[in-house]
């Protein structure tokens, strides 16, 4: 099986490829066969996506808001009627199953462009009166932008990042994850379709070299990574060299508390949700799952109930409601993980093997796994594991769970069940985390903040918050004389 990719890249407008660039196979997740062969972005492809970003930023700032509001609605618009293709693609690349990302990736990349379209219009600067005199302020673009995005939402990370850049009057050069690039492709066409000049919004491929050398370009004003912690280091270090801005959406452990009075199914619902979607590979993901010890056996029972429920299997079928992890190499990271926590003295309650499914054997397939009696100091309960592994741990007290939850060097997410909405609030306002969930998980609506404190990143994206990562406000002070000078 192959799926049709007009060239690499998109640059300056149209499909561009320079084959003297590394090749970068493609690889359908639930079967292992190759589905596309793409290059690396050469240093003569990197120069022209940053030229063309360049020129056509001038062009697209000088636009009023309401007009690039416009390109990015239709846009929108144009997602959404080729929803079902473009979800078809991401299942390809990512093995994610079609019943996902059929509402959860282009639906969401639509819903930002929608939301920062409609916003275009309003980002404006202030005015305040001093005296006889005044000052107004212009929120002004950055210039360039450079989006890196991770491989487990490629459509969503792709529009997360330039739909608040481009609503602000910037030009963006994003570089897909090399694991998933096909998508971000398709977004740079519609984008076009909807209007965008040619340059607005480019999209290169290439590893993590492609994009040092974007990062390190004068032209460059700003990096936005969505990625792991160690590579949040390296870019923003690089990033710092020439002082760009920066926003870091990198990895998480979040806690989900699932307190005695909680609807235990609900809360159960949102454990599944925040350990199972998208195989597990999800940055906000709830991985240490605290259980009040009064509920705490109901809960694990009906927990592995409902999880030996889940229909895992051919992505394609709708049916279906867990594909397989990205690739070969995360597979056998998460089972070695998996055999950590064995060895670590935690209980398997369910899973933990990789399943023989019918036609899909060389597929990177792992059992939803459910580990109990998991302790602070366990491996499986400080590292991201980015696959379909939960750890359950007890608490006996609120100060206690919060004091834990908090005793870890992330702060993506966090994540609070219970019936007592005082306690909810209470919880959420002191737990080290960029975004909370009171009885619920995982909805990230584009009108809301997402983003992370401590080492899961800085800035926020979606909601008017990103307009601050894409915009610089200019001062303007008005005399309206005489000048009152000493001199
Ligand atoms: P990764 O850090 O390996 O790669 C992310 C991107 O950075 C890729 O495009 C890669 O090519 C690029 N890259 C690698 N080295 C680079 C360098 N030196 N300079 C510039 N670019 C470089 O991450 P991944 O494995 O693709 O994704 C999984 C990680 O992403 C997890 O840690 C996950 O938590 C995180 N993530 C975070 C969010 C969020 O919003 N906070 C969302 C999704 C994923």
């Amino acid at each position: 099986m192959r799926v049709e990719v007009a060239a690499s890249h998109f640059v300056a407008g149209k499909p561009l490829d320079d084959p003297e660039g590394a090749p970068i196979p493609t690889l359908y997740p639930a079967t292992g066969e190759t589905i596309a062969t793409l290059h690396g972005a050469t240093d003569a492809i990197i120069e022209k996506a940053i030229a063309s970003a360049v020129e056509a930023q001038r062009e697209w700032a000088a636009l009023a808001g309401v007009e690039r509001g416009r390109v990015l609605r239709r846009a929108a618009d144009i997602m959404r009627e080729r929803n079902r293709e473009l979800s078809e693609l991401e299942t390809f690349d990512t093995g994610k199953p079609l019943q996902e990302t059929l509402v959860a990736d282009a639906a969401s990349g639509a819903d930002a462009l929608e939301y920062f379209g409609s916003l275009a219009d309003a980002i404006s600067g202030e005015a305040k009166e001093f005296g006889r005199d005044f000052a107004y302020t212009r929120r002004e673009p950055l210039g360039v932008c450079v989006g890196i995005g991770a491989w487990n939402y490629p459509i969503q990370i792709a529009s997360w990042k330039a739909a608040p850049a481009l609503a602000c009057g910037n030009a963006m050069v994003f570089k897909p994850s090399e694991m998933t690039p096909l998508s971000a492709l398709r977004l740079a066409e519609i984008l076009v379709e909807a209007g965008a000049p040619a340059g607005l919004f480019n999209v290169i491929q290439g590893l993590g070299d492609v994009g040092g050398k974007l990062i390190s370009d004068p032209r460059v004003a700003k990096v936005s990574l969505t990625g792991s912690v160690p590579t949040g280091r390296k870019v923003y270090a690089g990033a710092a060299e020439g002082l760009r801005h920066v926003t870091m959406e990198l990895g998480g452990k979040s806690p989900l508390i699932v307190f005695g009075d909680a609807d235990i199914e609900d809360a159960i619902g949102g454990a599944m949700l925040g350990n199972f979607y998208s195989s597990g590979q999800i940055c906000s993901n709830g991985t240490r799952v605290f259980v009040e010890r009064g509920i705490r056996d109901k809960f694990v029972e009906r927990l592995v109930e409902r999880t030996r429920a889940i229909v895992i299997g051919d992505p394609m079928d709708e049916a279906v409601q867990m594909g397989p992890l990205v690739s070969s190499a995360q597979r056998d990271k998460v089972m070695g993980y998996i055999e950590t926590g064995r060895t670590e003295g935690a209980t398997l309650e369910i899973g933990g093997n990789v399943p023989n499914i019918q036609g899909f054997e060389d597929g990177c397939f792992i059992e939803p796994t459910v580990f109990s009696g998991v302790t602070d100091d366990m491996t499986i309960a400080r590292e991201e594991i980015f696959g379909p592994v939960m750890s359950v741990l007890d608490f006996d007290s609120e100060d206690e769970v919060i004091d834990r939850a908090n005793a870890t060097e992330f702060g993506l997410a966090a994540g609070v069940f219970t019936r007592d909405i005082t306690r909810a609030h209470r919880a959420v306002t002191r737990l080290q985390a960029g975004t909370c969930w009171i009885n619920a998980y995982n909805l990230t609506p584009a009108g809301m903040p997402f983003g992370g404190v401590k080492a899961s990143g800085f800035g926020r994206e979606n909601a008017a918050a990103a307009i601050d990562s894409y915009s610089q406000v200019k001062s303007v002070y008005v005399g309206l004389g005489p000048v009152d000078s000493p001199y």
